[in-house]
C-alpha cells in the first residue's frame, strides 16, 4: 500500500510593534532583566481592562493584502480559556470565528487564516544553582501579551521541502512586510505541523497528529520525515494513529507523545466582552493595500529579467532585503559608470567578497563602511580590467577598513596602476613578437585582435596596467 502525507502547517509569528498587544508596555520579550516590561494588564490583575493595539491589527491585515486573503469587515477577539502558569489571566485573548483575514494564498499553498492573539510568559526551569533534587521554575512575564500572528495553511503540503519552501516564503513576506522579524531561532516564528497519511487514491484524509516544540527550518523538516516514516510503519502494521499533539526532541531528532489533542469546546470560547468589535472601512483598508511594499516573489522575477541573474542568484539577494536593497543601489551606481554593466560580477562580490568581510565583521550590510557608489567604482575597475580580481580583493579589505573609494586607496597606497611607458614598453614588445597572427589580423582590419593583445599585456602586469593606456600604446606600436 502507498501512504501520501497530508500536511497543514500552523504559524505563530510575533508581530514587531512598539507596544504589546493590549497595553502599552513595551513589546520586548528579549528585554535583559525578567518582568520589566509588565504592567497590571499583561500580568492579568483583577479589574484591569485591555485596549487593542492598532498597529497589530493593520499588521495583519497588511498581510492579509500581500497574501490576497479576504479582510474581515467586521472582526472580534475571543476568549480561549485554558490553565496554564505563563498565562496570568487563564484565558487567552484570541480570535475564533471571525479571523482578521480567510483565505489566500503562499507558495503556491492555499492559506485558510490569518488572526491576531497575544503571546505568553516564559517558563524557565533550568536556573543554576536549582537542582533537580530541589525543582523550582520561574516566570518571565515579559514575553506576556506581545502581539502574535496566527496563521493556518489549508492541509495542502506534500513533503518536507514544500514545508520548507512554504515556512522560507512566509519568513522572507514577513520580513518584506517589516512586521516581525520572524527569527527562528528565537522563537519570533513558530511553526506547528499537522501530518496523516492517506492511502494512495482514498477519499478521506487519515487520522493528524500535530507537532509542536519546532524552533529551526530543518527541525521542521525533519518532523515531517520522521512522522511520515513513524506513521507509515504504524499502517503497515495494521495499527491506528492516534490523534495527539507530539513534540520534537532536537537533540534525538525525535517525535515525543505529549497529550491527547484537546478540541475547541475544552477552550470554551466566548466574545471578548473587555473589547469592542472591529469595523473596518473599505478606505481603511484600501489605505493599507496600498501600502504593501514589492513582494519578495515580484521581486525576485524583477531581478532576473532587469539584471539577467538567475533565479539561484535571486534567490540568495531575496532572504536579506537590506543586501537586496544595497544590490540595487550598487547597480544604479555601477550604470553610471559603465554603459554594459556586469551585474553578475557585481553579485558575485558582493555575495563572496563582502559577505566574507560581513562575517568576518559579524555584521550586516548596513554597517558596512562601504557605500552602494564605492562598491560599484570598484566593480567598474574590475570590469575594465583596470585591476585584477586579486588586487580588487585587498582593495575591498581596505575600504572596508578606512571606508575611502579605491582609487584613494589604489593611489594611496602602493597598489598603483602599471602605468610608466618604461614598465609598459618591454611588455607591448613582447606581446607583439609572440602574438604574429594577432598583429597580422589587427593589420588586416580585425580590431577585435587588439582587445586580445591588451588582454596578454594585462595578463603580464598580473592586471594592474590601465587597459586604455595599453591600447594607445599598442595602436601607436602596431602603427610604426
Ligand atoms: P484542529 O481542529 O485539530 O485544530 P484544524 O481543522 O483547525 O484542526 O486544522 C489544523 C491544521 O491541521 C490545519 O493546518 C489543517 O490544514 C491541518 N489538517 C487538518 N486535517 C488534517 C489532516 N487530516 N492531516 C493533516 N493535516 C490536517
Ligand atoms: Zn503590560
Ligand atoms: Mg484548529
Amino acid at each position: 500500500m502507498n501512504y501520501i502525507p497530508v500536511i497543514g502547517l500552523e504559524i505563530h509569528a510575533e508581530l514587531n510593534t512598539k507596544s504589546k498587544m493590549f497595553c502599552s508596555c513595551p513589546n520586548n520579550p528579549f528585554e535583559k532583566d525578567p518582568n520589566e516590561n509588565t504592567c497590571p494588564v499583561c500580568l492579568g490583575h483583577p479589574g484591569t481592562l485591555p485596549t487593542i493595539n492598532q498597529d497589530a491589527v493593520r499588521s495583519v491585515i497588511m498581510l492579509g493584502c500581500a497574501i490576497g486573503g479576504t479582510i474581515a469587515r467586521e472582526s472580534h477577539f475571543d476568549r480561549k480559556s485554558y490553565f496554564y502558569p505563563d498565562l496570568p489571566k487563564g484565558y487567552q485573548i484570541s480570535q475564533y470565528d471571525h479571523p482578521l483575514v480567510e483565505g489566500g494564498m503562499v507558495a503556491g499553498i492555499r492559506v485558510t487564516r490569518v488572526h491576531l492573539e497575544e503571546d505568553t510568559g516564559k517558563l524557565l526551569h533550568d536556573i543554576p544553582g536549582y537542582t533537580p533534587e530541589k525543582p523550582t521554575t520561574f516566570i518571565d512575564f515579559n514575553r506576556a501579551g506581545v502581539p502574535l500572528m496566527e496563521l493556518v495553511t489549508e492541509p495542502d503540503i506534500k513533503n518536507a521541502e514544500e514545508t520548507l519552501l512554504f515556512a522560507k516564503e512566509l519568513q522572507r513576506m514577513l520580513r518584506y512586510l517589516g512586521i516581525s522579524d520572524a527569527e527562528m531561532e528565537k522563537g519570533q516564528m513558530r511553526i506547528e505541523v499537522n501530518i496523516s497519511l492517506m492511502e494512495e487514491g482514498a477519499k478521506k484524509f487519515g487520522t493528524k497528529v500535530e507537532v509542536k516544540n519546532i524552533n529551526s527550518f530543518k527541525a521542521a523538516a525533519d518532523a515531517v520525515r520522521y512522522e511520515t516514516l513513524r506513521q507509515k510503519k504504524i499502517l503497515e502494521e495494521g495499527g491506528k494513529v492516534d490523534q495527539e499533539t507530539r513534540g520534537w526532541d532536537d537533540t534525538r531528532n525525535v517525535t515525543v507523545s505529549q497529550r491527547s489533542k484537546e478540541s475547541a469546546h475544552d477552550y470554551r470560547y466566548f466574545p471578548e466582552p473587555d473589547l469592542p468589535p472591529m469595523i473596518f472601512s473599505d478606505e481603511y483598508i484600501e489605505e493599507i493595500r496600498r501600502s504593501v511594499p514589492e513582494l519578495p516573489q515580484a521581486k525576485r522575477e524583477r531581478f532576473m529579467r532587469e539584471f539577467g541573474i538567475t533565479a539561484l542568484q535571486a534567490d540568495e539577494l531575496m532572504d536579506d532585503k537590506t543586501l537586496a536593497n544595497y544590490f540595487e543601489s550598487a547597480v544604479s551606481e555601477l550604470l553610471k559608470k559603465i554603459t554594459e554593466p556586469n551585474f553578475s560580477l557585481l553579485l558575485n562580490y558582493l555575495t563572496s567578497d563582502m559577505r566574507g568581510i560581513m562575517k568576518s565583521a559579524a555584521v550586516g550590510i548596513q554597517d558596512i563602511k562601504i557605500p552602494p557608489e564605492h562598491f560599484a567604482h570598484l566593480i567598474s575597475l574590475v570590469q575594465n580590467g583596470m585591476i585584477s580580481s586579486r588586487m580588487a580583493k585587498d582593495i575591498l579589505l581596505k575600504m572596508h577598513t578606512s571606508g575611502e573609494d579605491p582609487e584613494t586607496i589604489i593611489a594611496s597606497g602602493g597598489m598603483k596602476f602599471v602605468d610608466s611607458d618604461e614598465a609598459l614598453f618591454p611588455i607591448i614588445k613582447e606581446v607583439v613578437e609572440k602574438n604574429e597572427k594577432a598583429v597580422a589580423d589587427y593589420k588586416k582590419g580585425k580590431p577585435a585582435s587588439l582587445q586580445f593583445l591588451v588582454g596578454q599585456a594585462m595578463a603580464k602586469t598580473k592586471g594592474q596596467a590601465d587597459p586604455a593606456k595599453l591600447r594607445i600604446l599598442f595602436e601607436k606600436s602596431l602603427s610604426e
